[in-house]
């Protein structure tokens, strides 16, 4: 799963079988106990994309797939299917040249990296324009009935836009609430881009956290850049283009723009020519996803739609290298077991596959483990972009990310939104498992369900839960549920037989996406160390952990509380958590009311900047 920055659940220790022999015989009668610690070893390394240890993890699932009788799909020769994606970016010597038109100062070029860097979603491109200042370099959208547009006042077309990095840092909270979902930086760009620009600049104001610091490249895996040169510049860099305007500094501007009135008027920087050479050198890999069949065992005429599928991610973190690991500091740069995640969703997947070959089967089942997943879903994007099979062909996908670490028999289940036949056959099928479910209807989650939602097919993701080792080197095979696992297997063999035996395939329905860009994490700056339990529905924010040697931890708060207050605003849910983390401020201390033990206490959390 990738990471959600909401997340997540408490490990509680799966009870102990009393009696020794008998534990002994669970282990041995459980169908997915080797695969999960095949793929969690130490030899698969994390199983990162396109790294030894994911040809190691694809050698294992194609030898299991061969001893089900399942073949590769129709019209491929193997289980791999390989894609390309860019496995890193660094800058390959950006530049930025200053001059003034006539020559009045020195003309100067700027090339060390603390100077200027390009974005990792730059294009790689040469421009020389003259300078528009264009403030935060905000645009919320007409939807939003907001009113606040950087742009409104500005001819930007073939120029070169400069922009401040974040968005008003002492605008009131609505405004900042409303303005952090649109500062990212790639939605800056889009909207420069959008409004004619050829090229933003981006500078790190002097009243904001890393102050006059160039932007660090983020791990980034487009294969191309994103339409518009893009880099950061450093203060110095920013300083010297002011020079040009003699009435302004660049302090003054940034403080006009954060107290009266957030969305002051940009302007020209008149008399000055600036080339950008923007160089990002992108290191493309191969990733494979494993893909196999297994044919139905009668003419498939009859039905609607000739296919099942179920699939889960297999990639994990590596070592942590890619990004997206909450590691500790004595845990920077170990093993990324992902036994949890996600060997327990392939192993889920393996032994579906294995139940399903012994049977009668009305529809090709297929059997799919993505790799990319954590990268950005990269692997199911690249099926379903040039699928070897109609995706329109596929009755209903069962997607598996995160199923081995149940607890208090809690199964979350969601993307059931995306068939009005979900509900009631996940209700009679859970007559028999007897599960206590957690139904959401929403499948723009962040796994591969989402890229089946895009391509319209009917779809459910199945989810026990984040905890406190979540994308940490202490995921590992011996804190599976494996009894639980195994149950999980059983309802969605069930759930399938029901969906495989129909003649009529579930139908689709589109749900509609969430409002908020990114789920809310557009520009997200604050750094919390809290780990909120994401599938609670306690009135509050049940925290499931905190970060070691974060703000949280510092504050006292452990795994267990209820946060119910912060900075003034109550907090009923995770949302509200979300929306009262737009509006913290950096090393500010906010106050924090939370329950523990039904008692309400209070403490103070300072929120640190994230990187
Ligand atoms: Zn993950």
């Amino acid at each position: 799963m990738r990471t959600r920055h909401l997340a997540v659940i408490a490990a509680v220790a799966i009870s102990a079988l009393a009696q020794p022999d008998i534990r002994a015989q669970v282990r041995t009668a459980s169908r997915t106990r080797a695969h999960v610690e095949m793929l969690a070893s130490p030899q698969l390394g994390g199983r990162l994309t396109g790294s030894a240890g994911e040809r190691l993890a694809s050698d294992y699932i194609v030898s299991e797939l061969k001893k089900m009788g399942a073949r590769p799909l129709p019209g491929q020769a193997d289980f791999l299917i390989p894609f390309d994606f860019t496995a890193g970016t660094r800058d390959g010597g950006t530049t930025v040249a200053v001059d003034s038109v006539p020559p009045r100062m020195s003309n100067k070029t700027f090339s060390s990296r603390s100077d200027v860097q390009a974005l990792s979603f730059s294009d790689n491109a040469d421009v020389t324009a003259p300078v528009v200042f264009a403030g935060y370099g905000i645009v919320v959208p007409d939807s939003q009935d907001f009113g606040y547009d950087s742009y409104a006042a500005l001819d930007v077309k073939d120029k070169i836009v400069l922009v401040l990095r974040y968005f008003p840092e002492d605008a009131d909270q609505k405004t900042r609430a409303i303005l952090s979902r649109y500062a990212d930086l790639r939605y800056k760009a889009l909207a420069a881009r959008q409004h004619g620009a050829k090229a933003m600049l981006v500078v790190t104001g002097p009243n904001s956290p890393n102050a006059g610091e160039v932007v660090p490249m983020s791990f980034d895996t487009a294969l191309a850049g994103s339409g518009i040169v893009a880099a950061s510049i450093s203060a110095n860099v920013a300083n010297s283009f002011f020079a040009a305007v003699p009435d302004k500094s660049f302090d003054d501007v940034q403080t006009q723009l954060d107290t009266a009135n957030p969305h002051v008027a940009g302007f020209d920087l008149p008399n000055l020519s600036v080339t950008v050479h923007a160089n990002v050198v992108r290191e493309k890999q191969t990733g494979h996803n494993v893909v196999a069949y297994l044919p139905a065992t009668q003419p498939t005429a009859a039905v609607s739609k000739p296919w099942v599928a179920v699939g889960a991610h297999y990639d994990h973190l590596g070592h942590g290298e890619a990004g997206n690991t909450l590691a500790n500091k004595e845990e920077a740069n170990q093993t990324h077991f992902g036994a949890d995640d996600n060997a327990s969703g392939s192993a889920a997947v393996l032994a579906i596959g294995a139940a399903l070959s012994g049977q009668p089967r009305h529809r090709n089942v297929l059997l799919a483990f993505w790799s990319g997943e954590e990268l950005g879903l990269l692997g199911s994007s690249a099926f379903a972009a040039q699928p070897p099979l109609p995706m329109n062909q596929i009755a209903a996908y069962l997607n598996f990310d995160m199923v081995g670490r149940m607890q208090d028999n809690k199964l979350t289940v969601q993307a059931t939104g995306t068939s009005a036949m979900w509900g009631k056959i996940i209700e009679q099928t859970n007559i028999a498992a007897g599960f206590d479910l957690q139904l959401q209807a929403d499948p723009y989650q962040p796994t591969d369900v989402a890229t089946f939602n895009g391509a319209s097919v009917a779809c459910l993701t199945f989810f026990t839960g984040v905890h406190a080792d979540y994308h940490r080197p202490t995921d590992t095979a011996d804190k599976i549920n494996y009894e639980d696992l195994d149950r999980v297997v059983d309802f969605a063999v069930a759930i399938l037989r029901r969906v495989e035996d129909s003649e009529a395939a579930p139908e689709f329905v589109k749900v509609d996406p969430p409002t908020q860009p990114g789920g809310g994490r557009a520009g997200v700056r604050i750094f919390t160390g809290t780990i909120p339990d994401y599938s609670s529905d306690a009135k509050g924010l049940l925290l499931s952990g905190v970060v070691g040697g974060g703000p949280a931890e510092a504050a006292g708060l452990q795994k267990g509380d209820v946060i119910v207050e912060i900075a003034g605003q109550s907090i009923t849910n995770i949302y509200d958590y979300t929306y009262a983390l737009d509006v913290l401020k950096i090393g500010q201390p906010a106050k924090v009311v939370y329950m523990r033990n039904g008692q309400r206490r209070e403490t103070t959390l300072t929120p640190a900047a994230r990187k």
